[in-house]
Formats: structure tokens, C-alpha cells, sequence
């Protein structure tokens, strides 16, 4: 065209001489406009002819329709596309003539909305035709088509394939549904079944299978196949796998995938060939999941009615299968062996104490129906601590494995065996005639089984257990009364020499009543400030004067009076109320030291006695300097008595805490020394600055010389040790006679002083 053009202008610009020249001219501009029109025409059939090429090229639909929706033109894809092979076929006819009537629904609303709003529509997802089992997805483009006059006399579409983008789109979705699956821990069967399904929609024509290793790692189990035959699946169940057993169980033999493209005709369906045949399955590919440290846990595999290998596509989605189907079998696996410890025992695999209370109330419900009797029972194996001290925890270990095996060996199914932790087991029988002798014979089997000579470390022994037992409708009704009824019987078995079986009776009742009464009384009396503190004095006999009190519980009880603190102490220490206590005596202490320092009386150490339950608690020293930071005390004038039993049960972390408080500057004494079994090797590291002559060694001087040789033996140690020693109970001349003779000038006794009233006590030092 451009051509044209310039080739026109050169010719004017030579238009200016004579008549000849103008009539040449004339005859040449003739020529030439006929040789325009000439290449005009065939320029525009030319276009015409590249246009329709170009139009018939392009992969995509290019199509017109008239209003009422009939094709007026199409391009060559759309025709074929529609099963066509000339335009003229598809002209005039409507998508109503070529497609469900439910598929063009869309497309018609979408065209003559463009009819009657003159706009365009541009990026239109459609869902088109089925070809061949697949589904196509189209974007379309739809713009108004008019004639010169600019009235619509129909549209033009433009249609692309986006099947494969809007396949690949479903996959990612369809992992991603299958990662949320495995997140929130969906059952496997459901969370197989929907990723066999996502592959199958990918790939039609193709059914899915997925099998399961089983426990023993020989056998495949059924995962789930929902398009395989029923009957089929269920002949497989179970199959054994091995190096020639079909696509899967050799897959699963060899930990590699097996690939068969005919089923028919490969050796490794020789033996398994009849099984399939019947189910018209021809190629088979299967996959062996693997777990994370490449153990086989199952197969996914894929079956075909034709004969041939997978495509690439085909490839990465079986690997991607399996390594999903890997995942979530994994996490299930886990989740149960997390759901088991966190209701065994790990050493002994018995249920624990979590799992026994979920059970029980299942089980008292169970004999009130049915009217039977349900026993509970406590275990302790007898002296069972000794054996771990001095064999070693191992030997313990073993023989906590040995007796819950004795005791499983004795008991039924539907009975449980509970460790509870340490040495301590619950035996719950249920099913039981009502019948107390039943209960007692069949629990005595139990103890005779425990009782059988075993061999531990090498060394043959032979252990006793005590066992305290209840009985359900009998000796109570819940299993919180129960078990506390039974430890009660356990009480009494240990009280008359362990190696028995107590079964609760009333009289424990009553017992056990009582104590319940005595702990809440205690527990009021907390939280009422029922508590006093009196101070005893103690005295240096040299120089008269009394340079500490030892600071001494009182309840004060609103009927019975003063209560002393071998009434509360034990008490306190069971129901773990010592630690409010002993905190209340701790600060009560050391402000009522500083108040003596206050109001000017010479300034003491203050001694309080501190309990093992209270010494063990975590935060015990910061209590400690706490108490002291409030009242304002010096840490120098408070002392802190130890018992050497609260030292003993774990020596190390003992001296690890008394170093602490050393560093605080509070001072430590050892209390009732010589009643312990404290090793005299040890007590060199402890930091101790007193020891405490224990009461009932001073008691019986001067007439027993075997008090008097130990008293005297703890006095000259002390000295040897440069530790301070100071006896307790001194009530008699006789006895500080004895004591200033053998080097001990500190006492504490009535001889000083009962202990008494704060007031008092003031009254004394002044
Ligand atoms: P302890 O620490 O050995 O206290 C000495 C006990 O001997 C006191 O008994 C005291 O009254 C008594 N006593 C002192 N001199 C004589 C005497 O000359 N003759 C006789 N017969 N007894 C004498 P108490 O006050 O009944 O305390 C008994 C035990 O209770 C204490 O023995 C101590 O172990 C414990 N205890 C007292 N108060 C507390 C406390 O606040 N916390 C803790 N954890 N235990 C405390
Ligand atoms: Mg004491
Ligand atoms: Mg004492």
C-alpha cells in the first residue's frame, strides 16, 4: 500500500510539459490507474486470504454468531473442534445443536448480555465440551459485532484452552486440601481416599490403590480403592509379600517401584495372573511408600484396563502419591505412639495412672449394671528401695519389669494392671461374683506370683509385696473413695509387717474419716491463723547468757486449746500444708526477732525448724531471703535446723542448698543429731555451724552410760569437726554436770526454760 502510494506521487510530480507530453501522460495515468485497481483487488484478496490463514493458524476458537446466537463464520479450530471438517457444517447452527443444554446455559446468558449492553466481555472462564473424558476449560472473549451503521448484529468470541492450566490448578488445590488433611489429622482411610480420587480425576481411565505394610512387615492390607473391584481388593488382603508377588508386593519387597506394563504377560504376575484376569486390569505400576528413614510402609499404585508404561506425568504423580500417602501414614504413627506413652508406663508398658482414670469410672458403671463386683487393688513391692539402693536402679528396673509381667500373667483381659509410678502398681479386676473370698484368692495368686523366687543381677532373691484392697459396691461408690479407702487397707498392711493383704473393713472407714476431718480442720486453721510461735531459750552455762530461741509451732485450737506440733507436724506434711506453715513460721520468726532488736533487748539468733517437704520446694532459699528482706532481720540472726533424715534422701542436692543459704548468711544446725543415719564421712562437708544432741540421749543421763558415751562421743566430734554442738531436753543439774565436764557449755531445756510466749520470753531476757 505504501509502495502505491509513493509510486503515484513520483508519477504527478513528472506531470508538467506539452500536449504530447499530456496526452502521453494521459494514456501512461490511465495504465497506471489501471495497473492500481490491478494491484488494489489483488492486494485485498491477498489480505483476505492472509487474514482466513492467519485465522485458521492460531490454535484458538475464532468464531461469529448472528443474534440469535447461529454461526455465521468460524475458524478452522473451532469447526474441527466441533467435530466438523467444513465451515458451511457448523454455520448456522447453534451450541444448543452441538452441546448439553446445561454446559451452554453460561455462554448464551454471557452473549446476550453483550447483545443488549453493547459491551464487551474479556476474560470469561467457561466450562466447555467433554472430549475424550476430559473436561475443557476455556477463557472466552466476547465483543459485540456491527454492521457500518454501528447497529450489533451479533458477536464475536475468541476462545483459548486453558484445560491444562486449570488441571495443574486443581492438583496444587487438591495437595493442598490433602496437607490440611494431614494437619488436622484426618482418619487415613478418608484422607487415602481423597487422594486417590484427586488422582484419578487427573488421570482418567486410571484407578488408584493404596496398601498397608502390616505390623510384621510381610503382609499388605488393604489402605483403600474406591474404584477397585470389591472383590478384587478383598483377594489381595493380606497377600504375603515377596520378590515375585504382582506390582506391589514386589514393590514392597524390594523398597522400589514395579512398574508392569502388561499384566498378562510379566513374569511377576506369573503367580497372581489368575486373581487379576478376571477384573480385566492390564498394567499395573506400583510405588512403595517409604517412611522418612526409608522403611517400606505400604504401596500406591495405579491400575490401567490397557497395556503400557506410565507417561512422565503419569510418573510424577504416582511419586507424588506415595510420598503424601508417606507423610500422613507417618504422622498417624506417630500421633498413636505419642497417644500410647502418654497413657503406658515406658518401662513396664502397663497402662499409667492417666489411662486407669479414664477406665475405671467405664468399669464401676459396667457392675452397677450388671451387679458384679469390681476389685481395686494397691501394690507396693516390699523393700523395694533397698533392692534399687543397693543392686542399682537397673536391677530395680528389672525387677519392676519381672513383677508386672508375673502380675499380667495373672489376671484376665479385661482386667488392668496400673504402675502408678515407682514401685507402686493398681490391680483393677473387673466381673467379679460378689464374693469377697473370690476377690482375696484370686489377688493372693497375684501375691504368690510375686513372691516367686527370681533371679536379678545375677543373684537369686525373692521379693513380697503388701496390698491393700476395696471392693465396688462395697467400700465405696466413686473411684476417688475407693482409692483412698484402699490406701487405707495398704496403711494397715504395711502397719502389721508388709508381705499381706489387707481388704478394707469399716473400722479403717472410721479411720480414714477421721483423717479426712483432722486434714480439713488443719487446712481451716491456715486459713484462719490459728498458728503461734514460742520460743525456747537457749543458754551458754559459762557466761549465763541466752544468745538464741529456738522458735516452736503452737496451734492454737479454738476447742481442744494448744495443739502441739507433733499433732500438726506429720499432719502437715501429708497434706502437704507445711510449706503454707513453715512460711508462716519462717516470716513470723524472723519479724518477731527484729521487733526484740527493735525494742532494744539484746540481739539473738532466732532458730526455726525446717521440714524436708518444705527444703525440697524449688524456690526454698529466695523464700529464705524474702522472709528476711520483710522483717529487715540480719541474715546472721536466723538459724535454720536440718534434720539428717532431710539431708539424707539426696546428699548432694542438700549441700547444694545448704551452700546457698550459707552464702545468704543464715546459719544451719543440725537438729535431733544422733537419731539420723547420717554418714560421719559426710557431715565434714556439710556447712554446718551446731549440732544438736538429740533429747532422748540427755534424757537418760547420768543413769545410762551407753547416753553418756554417745552424748559425750557427739560432743567431742563436734569439737574435732570445730563444728558448735549444743544438747537439747537439759532438764537437770545432773545433767549439765555431765555435759560442762564433757566440754558442752551450750543447753537447751526445761533446766533454762520451757518454751513460751513471745512476751514471755521478752520478759526473760530482760
Ligand atoms: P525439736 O526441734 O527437737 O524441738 C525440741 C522439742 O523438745 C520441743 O518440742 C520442745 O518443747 C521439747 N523440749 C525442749 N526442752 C525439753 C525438755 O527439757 N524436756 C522435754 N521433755 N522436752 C523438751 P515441741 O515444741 O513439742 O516440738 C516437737 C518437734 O516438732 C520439734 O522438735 C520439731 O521437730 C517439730 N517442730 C516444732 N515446731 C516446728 C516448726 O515450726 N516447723 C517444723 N517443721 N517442725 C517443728
Ligand atoms: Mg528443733
Ligand atoms: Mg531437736
Amino acid at each position: 500500500m505504501t509502495k502505491n502510494l509513493d509510486y503515484s506521487r513520483r508519477d504527478s510530480g513528472a506531470n508538467v510539459a506539452s500536449n504530447d507530453d499530456t496526452q502521453r501522460l494521459m494514456a501512461a495515468g490511465q495504465r497506471l490507474a489501471a495497473e492500481v485497481s490491478r494491484l488494489f483487488t489483488s492486494q485485498t484478496d491477498d489480505r483476505h486470504y492472509w487474514l482466513e490463514t492467519m485465522v485458521n493458524h492460531v490454535p484458538d476458537y475464532i468464531y461469529a454468531k448472528d443474534l440469535e446466537g447461529r454461526f455465521l463464520i468460524a475458524n478452522r479450530a473451532t469447526v474441527i473442534d466441533n467435530g466438523f471438517t467444513e465451515m458451511e457444517e457448523l454455520v448456522g447452527k447453534t451450541d444448543y445443536d452441538l452441546h448439553p443444554h446445561d454446559m451452554v446455559a453460561k455462554t448464551v446468558e454471557a452473549e446476550r448480555q453483550v447483545i443488549a449492553t453493547g459491551s464487551p466481555i474479556f476474560g470469561m472462564e467457561e466450562r466447555a465440551f467433554i472430549d475424550k473424558g476430559y473436561e475443557r476449560w476455556l477463557m472466552t472473549s466476547k465483543v459485540p459485532l456491527r454492521n457500518k451503521q454501528g447497529v450489533t448484529i451479533g458477536i464475536v468470541g475468541v476462545s483459548r484452552n486453558i484445560s491444562d492450566r486449570k488441571k495443574a490448578e486443581r492438583l496444587l488445590l487438591g495437595q493442598a486440601r490433602l496437607l490440611e488433611m494431614i494437619a488436622k489429622s484426618t482418619p487415613l482411610a478418608d484422607f487415602f481416599k481423597e487422594l486417590i480420587l484427586l488422582i484419578e480425576a487427573h488421570l482418567p481411565g486410571i484407578i488408584g490403590s493404596i496398601l498397608l505394610l502390616s505390623e510384621d512387615g510381610r503382609h499388605l492390607l488393604t489402605g483403600a480403592a474406591p474404584g477397585l473391584d470389591d472383590a478384587y481388593c478383598a483377594a489381595v488382603h493380606g497377600t504375603a509379600i515377596g520378590p515375585k508377588v504382582g506390582s506391589c508386593g514386589t514393590a514392597a519387597w524390594r523398597g522400589e517401584p514395579v512398574f508392569v506394563a502388561d499384566i498378562l504377560s510379566d513374569p511377576l504376575w506369573e503367580d497372581v495372573a489368575d486373581l487379576v484376569r478376571p477384573f480385566g486390569y492390564r498394567s499395573c505400576w506400583s510405588m512403595p511408600i517409604m517412611s522418612y528413614q526409608g522403611k517400606v510402609l505400604g504401596t500406591f499404585a495405579l491400575y490401567s484396563h490397557k497395556v503400557g508404561l506410565p507417561s512422565a506425568e503419569q510418573n510424577e504423580l504416582i511419586s507424588m502419591a506415595a510420598h503424601l500417602a508417606g507423610i500422613a501414614i507417618e504422622r498417624q504413627q506417630s500421633e498413636e505412639r505419642i497417644q500410647f506413652m502418654a497413657h503406658h508406663d515406658a518401662l513396664t508398658g502397663l497402662p499409667n495412672r492417666v489411662l486407669f482414670d479414664s477406665c475405671v469410672a467405664t468399669a464401676l458403671q459396667q457392675a452397677r449394671i450388671t451387679g458384679q463386683w469390681v476389685a481395686l487393688a494397691f501394690l507396693d513391692l516390699d523393700n523395694f528401695k533397698l533392692i534399687n539402693d543397693t543392686m542399682g536402679h537397673h536391677a530395680g528396673d528389672e525387677l519392676l519389669r519381672i513383677a508386672a509381667g508375673r502380675m499380667l500373667d495373672c489376671v484376665r483381659k479385661s482386667d488392668m494392671i496400673v504402675r502408678v509410678g515407682g514401685d507402686e502398681f493398681i490391680i483393677l479386676l473387673t466381673g467379679l461374683p460378689p464374693d469377697s473370698g473370690v476377690v482375696t484368692s484370686r489377688l493372693e495368686t497375684i501375691r504368690a506370683a510375686i513372691g516367686a523366687p527370681l533371679v536379678l543381677s545375677g543373684r537369686s532373691l525373692q521379693v513380697s509385696c503388701s496390698m491393700g484392697v476395696v471392693c465396688y459396691p462395697d467400700h465405696g461408690q466413686t473411684a476417688t473413695e475407693l482409692l483412698a479407702n484402699a490406701d487405707s487397707a495398704m496403711y494397715r498392711a504395711k502397719e502389721v509387717g508388709r508381705n499381706n493383704l489387707q481388704l478394707f473393713d469399716a473400722e479403717m472407714a472410721a479411720k480414714v474419716r477421721a483423717k479426712l476431718r483432722r486434714h480439713e480442720e488443719l487446712r481451716d486453721a491456715v486459713a484462719r491463723g490459728e498458728f503461734v510461735l514460742h520460743y525456747q531459750p537457749e543458754m551458754n552455762l559459762k557466761t549465763g547468757r541466752i544468745f538464741a530461741a529456738e522458735s516452736l509451732l503452737r496451734w492454737q485450737h479454738p476447742e481442744r486449746g494448744l495443739v502441739s506440733p507433733a499433732d500438726i507436724i506429720p499432719l502437715a506434711e501429708e497434706t502437704g500444708l507445711i510449706v503454707p506453715i513453715g512460711d508462716w513460721v519462717l516470716n513470723e520468726a524472723c519479724r518477731q526477732n527484729k521487733a526484740w532488736q527493735d525494742a532494744g533487748l539484746p540481739p539473738i539468733v532466732v532458730s526455726v525448724n525446717v521440714s524436708a517437704r518444705q527444703f525440697r520446694e524449688r524456690n526454698w532459699v529466695s523464700r529464705v531471703a524474702e522472709a528476711l528482706e520483710e522483717s529487715g532481720l540480719e541474715a546472721r540472726y536466723l538459724e535454720l535446723e536440718l534434720t539428717e533424715s532431710l539431708i539424707m534422701q539426696d546428699v548432694g542436692a542438700a549441700i547444694a542448698t545448704m551452700h546457698e543459704l550459707q552464702a545468704l548468711g543464715v546459719h544451719l544446725a543440725i537438729d535431733d543429731f544422733g537419731t539420723g543415719y547420717s554418714s560421719l564421712s559426710a557431715l565434714k562437708s556439710f556447712p554446718v555451724r551446731r549440732l544438736k544432741i538429740d533429747r532422748s540421749f540427755v534424757q537418760h543421763i547420768p543413769g545410762d552410760a551407753d547416753d553418756m558415751a554417745i552424748t559425750g562421743a557427739i560432743i567431742s566430734l563436734a569439737q574435732k569437726l570445730q563444728i558448735a554442738v549444743i544438747a537439747e531436753g537439759v532438764e537437770t543439774q545432773a545433767q549439765v554436770d555431765f555435759l560442762r565436764a564433757s566440754g558442752c557449755d551450750d543447753v537447751q531445756g526445761y533446766f533454762v526454760s520451757r518454751p513460751v510466749k513471745p512476751c514471755a520470753f521478752a520478759a526473760l531476757m530482760a
